[in-house]
């Protein structure tokens, strides 16, 4: 059931304090990567997400959205499009920038990999405060795609992504397992 998945996924997190700086509580999802058990686990629970929104295709946030988005893809059997770091795609790219702590950072997605026709399931690891996320929602709509939902494996609840992303979700769903 729903709890034993929950119980598996969580028990091959590590937490690693004071990584990658102090006061940060780095959820590490090696150990679980590492567990073919868990990682289909996973795969299964993220792919019935992509079928229950009606996604057309899967967008991963570099980098952990890469690994956990990709068999997330083929099991739906839907396309793969990532977004990157800027300056990584070598083709015609949108991009957008966003705020950071300390600084800002800027994520492209090929323009030619999204469609009007596609509604996009965004995958990543962990949510912290929403601003990966937030601006690629952004990236999408730009694209002229819908949002059918944004699905993580984990929600760092105490730093208010879920309610920074309520209006670029604007009532599509956000998935924490
Ligand atoms: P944010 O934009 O603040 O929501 O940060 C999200 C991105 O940073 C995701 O791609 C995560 O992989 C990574 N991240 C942020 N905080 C953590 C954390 N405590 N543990 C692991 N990854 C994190």
């Amino acid at each position: 059931g729903t709890t034993d998945v929950t119980e598996l996924l969580l028990s091959r997190i590590r937490d690693v304090a004071d990584y990658p700086e102090p006061g940060v509580m780095f959820k590490d999802i090696t150990p679980l990567l590492a567990d073919p058990a868990a990682f289909a686990a996973l795969t299964d629970a993220l792919a019935e997400v992509a079928g229950r929104t009606g996604a057309t295709k899967v967008v991963g946030l570099e980098a952990r959205g890469f690994i956990l988005g990709a068999p997330v893809a083929l099991r739906a059997g839907l396309g793969f499009i990532p977004v990157r770091k800027a300056g990584k795609l070598p083709g015609a790219t949108l991009s957008q920038a966003y705020d950071l702590e300390y600084g800002s950072a800027e994520i492209e997605v090929h323009a030619e990999d999204l469609s009007a026709d596609d509604r996009v399931l965004v995958i990543d690891d962990v949510l912290a405060t929403g601003g990966t996320a937030e601006a690629s929602l952004e990236l999408i709509r730009r694209a002229g795609a819908r949002v059918a939902g944004l699905a993580v494996l984990m929600e760092l609840g105490f730093l208010g992504g879920r309610a920074r992303l309520e209006p670029a979700l604007a009532g599509a769903p956000l998935e924490a397992l």
